[in-house]
């Protein structure tokens, strides 16, 4: 007896298993179609591949090197008329095994040329209202006339050929540069400064009505181009949207600057006591053992003071750096400054603010505490902060970042009054810039190919170190709140990503060529890491492979791959599909519900269950089998609605006395109610769905079923949910974790529609 049910088990699972390829024949055909589509296939199509210089696993390989460029620096800035005039000589050392027959030297200031053809590269067009600065703008004034002037190119004071093309110039040398030796020379130049005001450059100075001007300078020298295994020579032009490719090197800075002026920059002040003023060097030594407050430095009168004289003496400000990719300074007369040390193990980093008068109250309020967040929540998350120091610089409508340094907007009323949005713009952008630090000034990425790599894992743990600002700061937030954080919440990029496809580009995209360079590079990058923290991988996994990918890249240069294989790597989670999705196409997570229907078990035969034995030439009276009815369906029996399966169908309960120990059927379940609950899938992108089960005692169950319910059919999916409960509701993502674009198909039964009071109350919102 016990055997024959044995063998109909086999039978039964066999002709389920039939039945089920029969009943999706058209899956069949895909399945032996030409074109692979599935979306979990392996991405060895778009991944390069790996080689002695980067490994499979994501790290270094055995051959990786990167080639150092180290500078000595003097330049002189003139505040009367704007201008920089400076002197270089970079060793340039080749660690490469080829051969370099020329130098590529990056002129970033070309951009700003009078026949930039960057000032082209778009198209436009005539609107029917314009305002009339852009008119004068526009079509009234001649353009700046900005751009290097390369006075020489030398080497031992002979001069070197060389030959400029746009933003970039290449240098002959007298021969071609061998695997391991070194190249030193020499370039003299000068430029006048941007007003970044109304040029919106990265740098430059704003201008005040009483004529002092505060300058932010970057970009300001010619800079090496990145030499390496993935692109050769990195000189892909600079025409605004793609920021920078630099090699790590040592800097030896010496600017001059008129002698009233407040300066800091990259690197280690050398000459503090020649340039700081007795109390300032008093306050300064506070600050230094100053770990739970900002200590001024310049205080606010001290600097309205001195804003009031216009000194004809000039101050040389000496800074040195060491493995940085990039240096920048700051420099006015109008400058207040404090500063606070924030302990690490291997010794402290001071956290630096420099501000007008025009920034305050709200920067003497909070700059500091926002660079010691930044430091101590991405430190967290990758590793130890390993420069001396990282200073905010408020600059009007500013963001941007160098090494150790960075430019921030955020400025009060003039009232001294400021929103919130003022407030909390100017907390989350030098959480972002003084963040940058890490991405890409230390895990030094190509940000003129990939602006995600930098922008979006910094916007990522920003997102991370705004919420832990939240929770250190609770008085500076709303109450019983967190962070107002503008990216990284899932609901925040369902616009952009189900929006119209024509205006969206994939992340894996230069950033000249996208639409939406904010969604793109940033908003969408974010998101995605962030979805796949909390929900796809949890944030053991996630985190141990985040801090592996920055640990293993820090002072190197890694690309997109790099990161990708990393985040598998050290996880064993397959992502193939996640970075498929979300970094490679432009398409959306959109999951529903899109039928439930309700069954019970009995050993009544019924019409259906029959004729499917007969099929299969099974005698329906031979055996001895579990039929399932559908409610409302044909041989349904209200009756046995509700009861348990042993109830239902006695020979189950027979099956159960023979197969198994008294033990054994103290644990199995009897369960009442059996839902077919159909899942189905318009968007693009394959996600673990996640579900909400509400039953009619009015308990609720959480169910995620993993993505790979997707690997064999991309559309619908269809789970069987066995219970004792009665189900009265389902609902999909119900925290919104995975930035699903539409939920209107996510609950069944389907949602009421929202009054028409309620949509416009929500459209009346900010
Ligand atoms: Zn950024």
């Amino acid at each position: 007896m016990k055997k024959l049910k044995y063998t109909f088990f086999t039978v039964l699972l066999l002709v389920g298993a039939t039945s089920f390829a029969q009943e999706e024949p058209a899956q069949e055909e895909k399945q032996s179609g030409h074109v692979n589509t599935n979306k979990f296939r392996q991405l060895y199509n778009e991944f390069a591949t790996p080689n002695q210089y980067r490994t499979a696993s994501g790290a270094p390989g055995p051959a990786y090197y990167q080639n150092e460029a180290d500078y000595e620096i003097k330049i002189e800035l003139n505040d009367e008329n704007q201008t920089i005039s400076g002197y270089e000589t970079i060793t340039y050392i080749n660690n490469s095994p080829d051969k370099l027959e020329y130098l590529w030297v990056q002129l970033d200031q070309n951009i700003r040329t009078k026949d930039s053809p960057a000032r082209e590269k778009d198209g436009s067009g005539m609107a029917p209202v314009i305002q009339p600065g852009s008119v004068v703008s526009s079509y009234m004034t001649e353009p700046f006339d900005g751009g290097f002037n390369i006075i020489e190119v030398s080497k031992d004071g002979q001069d070197l050929p060389h030959m400029i093309n746009f933003t970039m110039m290449r240098v002959e040398m007298p021969e071609a540069l061998e695997p391991g030796d070194e190249f030193e020379f020499s370039i003299r130049w000068n430029y006048n400064i941007p007003e970044h005001t109304v040029d919106r450059a990265r740098s430059g100075y704003e201008s005040f009505p009483d004529g002092n001007k505060n300058y932010v300078i970057a970009q300001f020298f010619p800079r090496m181009c990145v030499y390496n295994d993935v692109e050769g020579w990195q000189n892909y032009q600079f025409w605004g949207n793609g920021e920078f490719a630099l090699p790590f090197g040592d800097y030896d800075v010496e600017i001059t600057v008129p002698a009233d002026h407040l300066l800091d920059g990259t690197g280690n002040l050398v000459n503090r006591k020649d340039v700081y003023s007795k109390e300032e060097m008093n306050r300064w030594e506070q600050a230094q053992k100053s770990y739970d407050k900002p200590v001024i430095i310049r205080t606010q009168a001290e600097a309205e003071q001195i804003e009031k004289g216009r000194s004809t003496e000039k101050k040389t400000w000496k800074l040195q750096a060491e493995n940085v990719r990039d240096f920048a300074f700051t420099t006015s007369r109008k400058y207040i400054m404090d500063a606070q040390a924030v302990k690490f193990p291997k010794g402290d980093v001071m956290a630096i603010s420099i501000y007008p008068k025009e920034g305050n109250p709200l920067w003497e309020e909070y700059s500091t505490k926002a660079v010691v967040q930044t430091l101590e929540s991405y430190s967290r998350m990758t590793f130890d902060y390993p420069y001396p120091k990282a200073i905010s610089v408020h600059g009007k409508n500013q963001g941007m970042e160098y090494p150790m340094i960075c430019w921030n907007y955020g400025r009060p009323n003039e009232d001294g009054t400021y929103s919130d949005r003022t407030k909390f713009g100017m907390i989350s952008v030098i959480i972002h810039e003084v963040g940058h630090n890490f991405f890409p000034m230390i895990v030094n990425s190509d940000e003129r190919q990939w602006g995600w790599m930098d922008e979006g894992i910094n916007t990522f743990v920003q997102y991370v170190a705004e919420q832990d600002f939240g929770e250190n700061y609770p008085e500076a937030i709303a109450p019983n709140s967190k962070y107002p954080s503008r990216r990284g919440e899932p609901s925040k990029i369902t616009d952009y990503m189900g929006g119209n496809q024509d205006f969206i580009s994939p992340i894996m995209s230069n950033p000249e060529n996208v639409y939406q360079l904010g969604n793109n590079a940033y908003g969408k990058p974010a998101t995605a890491l962030n979805i796949l923290r909390e929900t796809v991988m949890g944030r053991d996994l996630f985190d141990y492979s985040f801090k592996t990918y920055a640990q293993r890249w820090m002072f190197k240069h890694p690309t997109p791959e790099d990161f990708f294989r990393t985040m598998e790597d050290a996880s064993a989670v397959d992502l193939d599909w996640y970075w498929r999705g979300w970094f490679y196409t432009t398409e959306s997570v959109d999951i529903g519900v899109s039928e439930v229907k309700s069954y019970y078990l009995t050993n009544n035969p019924t019409t259906a269950g029959k004729e499917m034995l007969t099929r299969y030439g099974v005698d329906p009276s031979a055996v001895d089998a579990v039929y399932v009815v559908e409610e409302d369906g044909e041989d349904y029996d209200p009756a046995m609605k509700g009861k348990s399966i042993v109830e239902n169908a006695p020979n189950l309960q027979e099956f159960m006395m023979d197969n198994f120990t008294p033990a054994e059927r103290a644990k199995l379940k009897s369960p009442k109610h059996f839902y077919a609950v159909k899942f189905n899938k318009p968007g693009g992108i394959p996600m673990p769905i996640i579900v909400e089960y509400s039953y009619a005692d009015g308990t609720k169950e959480k169910v995620t079923y993993p993505v790979q319910v997707w690997r064999k059919n991309d559309a619908e999916v269809t789970k069987v949910l066995a219970t004792d409960k009665e189900l009265v509701g389902v609902m999909l993502d119900p925290d919104l974790e995975t930035a699903d674009v539409d939920v209107s198909n996510n609950s069944w039964p389907k949602a009421e529609e929202e009054s028409e009071f309620d949509s416009f109350k929500e459209g009346t919102q900010d």
